[in-house]
């Protein structure tokens, strides 16, 4: 058992198949399906919906998008230097934990390693859930604005972008922001839970789902798998798409199921043909991507321990690295659910951002956890603000907004607590099925898909709105929309 993560690599190769379900390139449907009452043109209709699929027939989808459309409108515009305030007390938050990890590192003491481990685990997962992720989105771009008197520090073409110096002063962690920004922020939000998705879990895991060994063998694969996930598949993968990116802006060709297969780290390094396709190799990569935090943080930042003597070092470098490890399990427990579970959707062709079909994927392949706003079960409102909903959503990461952090990716962190009980009740009012549920219940239907033991609901091309369809003709086009969305606020560019 205790060789499993050795085994890993092998188990999560990329395998020939694992597109799997999707069908990349199939043409839109060209009609709605008809609700399964209508008798007149049986024969050509597809089998009839599922009880729980029967709001996909009847969804009236201009009405739905005009809803949600003005409240992420209303949202961007009620937006103020409040938001930027609020930022920054929650890096404050975060770097408390910071300084309490730093200031007991050289401990080895259990207590001290604990509040240690604790303490630089929470620093970095909240940075990068938190800070690194809302900035990259432009979710402060308008209010830090320099030309408007902001001071520029949380727009997203600043911020940890452009040098190892701003990389490591703002969001330094095994990801290379650059390559963050192209893998998350554009073909992760705008293509979410079909086949241009590069974090579609299903399709990642084929093999381990479909490897014929016990289940029980596959769960214990998962927790290995969560406590080295940024390393072993984010920081390569994300750099494989940033490489894609800049081969296609050059005009060279990548095909979909290339793009598609997950670069995990023994390929970045034992691969040099695999890597080569994408203009990488294990130099280029640890030289831009992993080498300056594996060196920095682990090694240089306790190096002024050794003045006090070697045992305080080596107790610090053990602290960091207990410490990435909690800090990996944390992320991936509010990350990885984010869009997993027999309860989510998964699509075939994608759509236009904006449309009542994206803001539709956007909620039906998302989960939220618990929010402290919302209504209690006595029927009385909770507050949407405070210290005790700062604290549940701190720890959640952020990732507890997750549907409305996908209809509106460029919003603040203050804005999604304000958005939450509105579009519930949208959904509600529309029949769009709105789950949210506590992070550990979605973790275990998130270990369910990944082993194999249940599936991605899937959403049949012929329920969808035709109007909506839409062909990404290639990076450079959802890049500049991306930039389009950021500049001008969620909602405020349309497609
Ligand atoms: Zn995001």
């Amino acid at each position: 058992m205790l060789l499993l993560p050795l085994l890993l690599p092998a188990l999560l190769r990329p395998h020939p198949s694992a597109a799997g379900w999707t069908r990349p390139h199939a043409p839109p449907a060209p009609r709605r399906a008809l609700p399964p009452h209508s008798v007149a043109a049986a024969s050509l209709l597809p089998p009839p919906l599922a009880a729980r699929d029967a709001w996909a027939a009847t969804l009236d989808y201009p009405a739905f998008r005009k809803e949600v459309h003005e409240l992420g409108l209303r949202l961007a515009e009620a937006q103020s230097l409040d938001d930027v305030r609020h930022l920054k007390k929650m890096i404050l938050w975060s770097n408390a934990f910071g300084v309490l990890g730093l200031a007991t590192m050289w401990s080895s003491s259990p207590l001290l390693r604990l509040l240690s481990i604790v303490g630089l685990s929470t620093w970095t997962c909240t940075r990068w859930t938190m800070i690194g992720h809302h900035i990259s989105h432009g979710g402060y771009n308008r209010q830090d604005d320099p030309k408007k008197g902001g001071s520029g520090r949380f727009c997203t073409y600043r911020f940890a972008v452009g040098s190892v110096y701003r990389r490591a002063r703002d969001w330094f962690d095994w990801m290379l922001p650059e390559a963050w920004n192209v893998e998350h922020n554009n073909l992760h939000h705008y293509r979410l839970s079909e086949s241009g998705d590069p974090d579609l879990v299903e399709r990642n895991l084929d093999l381990m789902r479909t490897i014929p060994l016990p289940r029980w063998l596959k769960y214990v694969g998962v927790g290995a798998l969560a406590a080295m996930w940024k390393w072993y598949y984010y920081a390569p993968n994300t750099y494989k798409q940033l490489k894609i990116s800049e081969m296609r802006k050059d005009g060279k060709t990548v095909s979909e199921a290339e793009a598609h297969e997950p670069f995990t780290l023994p390929v970045a390094l034992f691969d040099p043909v695999e890597a080569k396709k994408y203009g990488t190799g294990p130099v280029d990569f640890m030289k831009k991507v992993m080498g300056p935090f594996l060196l920095a943080r682990f090694f240089l930042l306790p190096a002024p321990l050794l003045l006090f003597g070697a045992r305080f070092y080596w107790a610090a470098v053990t602290n960091l690295a207990l410490a990435d490890v909690l800090s990996n399990i944390h992320s991936f427990i509010i990350i990885a659910t984010n869009h997993c579970g027999d309860d989510m959707y998964k699509f075939d062709n994608s759509c236009a951002p904006r449309t009542g079909s994206f803001y539709m994927r956007a909620i039906t392949s998302s989960a939220n956890f618990r929010t402290s706003n919302g209504v209690r079960a006595d029927g009385t409102a909770r507050k949407l603000h405070g210290f005790r909903a700062d604290v549940n959503d701190f720890f959640h990461g952020w990732l507890n907004y997750q549907i409305e952090h996908h209809c509106f990716p460029q919003l603040s962190m203050l804005s999604y607590q304000k958005a939450a009980p509105q579009l519930r009740a949208i959904c509600e009012n529309h029949g769009v099925p709105y789950v949210q549920q506590n992070v550990f219940r979605r973790l275990k239907k998130t270990a369910d898909v990944m082993v194999g033991a249940s599936s991605m609901r899937p959403f049949d091309p012929a329920w969808e709105y035709a109007p909506d369809a839409f062909t990404w003709a290639d990076q450079k086009q959802l890049e500049a929309q991306v930039l389009k969305d950021q500049l001008e606020g969620t909602s405020k560019a349309v497609a």
